[in-house]
Parts: C-alpha cells; sequence; structure tokens
C-alpha cells in the first residue's frame, strides 16, 4: 500500500521503518531539510536500538523514501499519516500548530479521496480540527467533493524499545465510525496481527482519550511509587523490598513501579500537564493527575537535596561525576530529562559535572554547548576521576555491575547517590563506599 508519513521523528521515522519492513511503500516527508538530506545519505538521526539497519535496508529497497516536497507527499499515499510533534505551549496545554499545518498542507495538495491518520498524542477533539481545517482548504479552492476521512491512531512505542513496540504491538487503537475506513486500516496493520488480532475500533474520541489515559495511569504509578520511597526513607523500610512484596500481586505487578527521580522523556510530562490542561477547560479539577505532576517535579530535585544535605550547602568548586544523561536507558533522548534538573542545579551552586552516558553525549553536547563546568568523558570510568561523588541517574546496563573497588579509588570521597537504585547497599558498603539511594536508609 502507498503510504506517506508526515513527520519524521522518533514516532514516524520508527513506525515508517516498520510499515516499510513489511512491505509498504513508504513516502516520509518532513519540513528539516537537513534531516531529509541526511536520511537520504543513509544518517539516521536519533539513537533507537534496531533502527539504523531497518532505515537501511528498506531504503536501499526503495520502500522507504525521504522528502521535503509537500505536493508529492500528498499525492504518493491513499493514507496520509501524520505524527509530527505537539509540544506544550506555555499554559501546558497542545500546541496543535504542526499537526494542522499538516491538515492545511493536505487540504491545499489533495487531488483525490484520502484517509488521513492522526498518530500524534492529541487532545479529545483534535480529529474534528483536522477535519474542518481540511474541509476549509477544500472549500477556499472549490473541490468540496473530494471526500476524505480523518483517523485517531494514537502511538503506543516506548523510545528504547520503539522498533520491537512496532513490530508486535500489543494493540492498534483505531478511532474511526467509518466500515471503508476500517477495513482499509486492518488492510494497513494486517502484518502486525497474524497472531491474533491486535486492532481495537472505537470512535475517534475514545481513541484520543486512551492514549492520554494510558500516559496518565502510567505517570501516575511512578509518581505513587515515588510517594512511598519518601514515606519509606523516612519510616524505616526499604522500598525495593516493597517493590518485590507489592509487584508480586497480579493486580499491581512489577512494570513501572520502579522509585528514581520522577517521569521525563517528550511525553509523560507534556501529556500530564496537557490532561490537565484539557480539564481545566472543561471545568473539570484533575486533582489526581495535579498530584502526580507535582510530585514528579520534586522527585526530580531529590537527588540534588540529597547531595546538597551531604555537603552541607558547599558545593562550590565541587566536582561530581554524573552516569547517565539520557531520560531513560536506550534513548539518546535528553527532553525533560531529570539529569537536566539535576545538572542545572549543581551547577547553580557552582559546581562542575564529569558525565557519561553511553549515547546523549552528543545530544547534551547540542543542548548545552561548550561550558567549563561541564566535562564529557567516554567511558563511566574516566568520568568518575577525581569526583566529589558519583550520582547515577539513568539506569543503563552497562551500570549494574561496575568495579566497585576502582569507583572508589577513583573518586575524591567514596560515596555514591544513586537515583536508580541499581545496587545492593550491603555490596556497596563491603567495598567501603558509601551510599544514598532513593527509599533506602543510607548504608
Ligand atoms: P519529534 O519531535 O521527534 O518529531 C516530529 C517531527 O515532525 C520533526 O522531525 C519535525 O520537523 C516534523 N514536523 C513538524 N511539522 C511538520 C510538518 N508540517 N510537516 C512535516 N513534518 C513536520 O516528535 P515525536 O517524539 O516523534 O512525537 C510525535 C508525536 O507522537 C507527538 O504527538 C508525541 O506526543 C507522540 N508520541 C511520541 C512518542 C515518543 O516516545 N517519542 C510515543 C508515542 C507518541
Amino acid at each position: 500500500m502507498n503510504l506517506t508519513v508526515f513527520g519524521i521523528g522518533y514516532v514516524g521515522l520508527v513506525q515508517a521503518a516498520v510499515l516499510a519492513e513489511v512491505g509498504h511503500n513508504v513516502l516520509c516527508v518532513d519540513i528539516d531539510a537537513e534531516k531529509v538530506e541526511r536520511l537520504n545519505q543513509g544518517l539516521i538521526p536519533i539513537y533507537e536500538p534496531g533502527l539504523e539497519g531497518l532505515v537501511r535496508e528498506n531504503h536501499a529497497a526503495g520502500r522507504i523514501k525521504f522528502t521535503t516536497d509537500t505536493i508529492q507527499a500528498v499525492k504518493h499515499g491513499r493514507i496520509l499519516m501524520s505524527a509530527v510533534g505537539t509540544p506544550p505551549s506555555e499554559d501546558g496545554s497542545a500546541d496543535l500548530k504542526y499537526v494542522l499545518a499538516v491538515a492545511e498542507v493536505i487540504g491545499r495538495e489533495m487531488e483525490e479521496p484520502k484517509i488521513v491518520v492522526s498518530k500524534s498524542t492529541v487532545p479529545v477533539g483534535t480529529c474534528d480540527k483536522i477535519r474542518s481545517t481540511i474541509a476549509e482548504m477544500l472549500k477556499a479552492r472549490g473541490r468540496e467533493e473530494l471526500t476524505f476521512d480523518v483517523v485517531s491512531n494514537p502511538e503506543f512505542l516506548k523510545e528504547g524499545s520503539a522498533v520491537g513496540d512496532c513490530m508486535k504491538p500489543d494493540r492498534i487503537i483505531v478511532g474511526t465510525s467509518s466500515d471503508e475506513t476500517e477495513t482499509l486500516m486492518r488492510e494497513l496493520y494486517a502484518p502486525f496481527s497474524r497472531n491474533h488480532e491486535k486492532m481495537i475500533v472505537m470512535d475517534v474520541r475514545s481513541a484520543e482519550f486512551t492514549k492520554y489515559a494510558a500516559n496518565c495511569i502510567l505517570a501516575t504509578k511512578i509518581s505513587f511509587m515515588n510517594e512511598m520511597s519518601g514515606l519509606a526513607e523516612r519510616l524505616g523500610a526499604d522500598i525495593e523490598e516493597v517493590r518485590k512484596g507489592i509487584g508480586s500481586d497480579p493486580r499491581i505487578g512489577y512494570d513501572f513501579i520502579y522509585p528514581g527521580l520522577g517521569y521525563g522523556g517528550s511525553c509523560f510530562p507534556k501529556d500530564i500537564r496537557a490532561m490537565i490542561k484539557t480539564a481545566e477547560g472543561i471545568s473539570f479539577d484533575a486533582k489526581m493527575l495535579k498530584a502526580v505532576e507535582e510530585r514528579n517535579a520534586e522527585q526530580k530535585s531529590i537527588l540534588f537535596e540529597k547531595v546538597n544535605r551531604y555537603f552541607k550547602g558547599n558545593l562550590k568548586g565541587k566536582v561530581f561525576a554524573l552516569w547517565g544523561l539520557a531520560f531513560k536507558p536506550n534513548t539518546d533522548d535528553m527532553r525533560e530529562a531529570p539529569s537536566r534538573t539535576l545538572m542545572e542545579a549543581l551547577w547553580q551552586a557552582g559546581a562542575t559535572v564529569q558525565a557519561f552516558d553511553p549515547e546523549a553525549m552528543q545530544e547534551c553536547q547540542s543542548i548545552y554547548g561548550q561550558r567549563d563546568d561541564l566535562l564529557l568523558y567516554g567511558t563511566k570510568e574516566a568520568a568518575l576521576r577525581g569526583a566529589d561523588a558519583l550520582l547515577i541517574v539513568t539506569e543503563w546496563k552497562s551500570f549494574r555491575a561496575p568495579s566497585f573497588d576502582l569507583m572508589r579509588d577513583a573518586l575524591t570521597t567514596p560515596v555514591i547517590f544513586d537515583g536508580r537504585n541499581l545496587y545492593d547497599p550491603k555490596v556497596i558498603a563491603r567495598h567501603g563506599l558509601e551510599y544514598h539511594s532513593i527509599g533506602r536508609k543510607a548504608a
């Protein structure tokens, strides 16, 4: 099937590559000419396991192409999928300018019937806005006879395992009330439902809402656990034991109950805020979501507070080794990453950061540029040398079993502040290191 994907970001590029892999003919279009140029040269703009090979192979096979040409893009696809960004506006609501810009392009250029698929995370009612934007453009052109439908098809991939998530989705949510559109969407996604039916069809508004509800409950689990960790620490309980204890209940489960430094990334923070904003707009007090967000904001500062307390508020001139910059492992994404809150607070206090991340160093450099108080090292061990303490921010696998003896010898003060509870406090103590983690007594 001929398919066009608008927006070649984390969602657009991965979905396009996966859809090309199963045989669809995908044309990707983006307003970022440099990104398109680089992709045409085989250079992948993001780190995502398995993505590079997939894009290169399908590009070589001619099943995925990249362009900035919107006329060609609208012409190519029977299905036009929009995966452009929906960043937060200043007031926290979702900014729909990119989404509606795509709708305008479609309304301006379409010459035959189209199915417009909205993949971005958008507030309830956005598909109606896309529909009316396209209809207005067609009216202005005197082409009201051209038919089109707008489908909500939110994306549930997780950065870090995006290719696998799209290859083997848990579910494919399709919001439409048209049988014809449903049939076409089934054809598009049939390769992913071979084992069992993955598609759940519902009305457009419920599909738009499903994506927000999913992110809201996941963020709630994280904030809940972080709240429990604060209580555990003060009550002399070990949150890691508690986690295993409650996770064993299948009604609770082990996923998403890790205490840590709060959620970050490009989705949860903006989506929770957007949902709160949506609620405000209809005079509904989203009490729980506000608490989830408030807890998260506090949690992002918790490691800084522990460090500041330990050094008695005297951080000026101190040097801190920092392991992990990405907001989570297996990605180079640093949008709303806890590492940023921490580094910025340390710099504000006059400290220097010696950082290492397996994938996000370039991203860090492009965010913060050259500065004397940020030194990026090629290995996690090199980042330790001469530091006053080690701060662990992202739970990369390669951080799980380090040489504690090397750590102890490299650090000026043998102390670890672990924002991800990677280690057993007893083991650390045996190696002569002091250990502060989340929701557990210091050891
Ligand atoms: P992104 O910022 O990585 O990519 C968006 C792309 O859209 C950029 O390359 C940008 O240049 C392009 N773009 C903007 N306007 C355009 C236009 N008019 N025409 C063509 N291209 C245009 O964004 P992302 O992380 O891929 O997220 C996209 C959407 O998917 C968001 O709504 C997000 O909330 C949602 N989502 C993201 C994830 C995730 O993990 N990143 C997961 C699920 C859903």
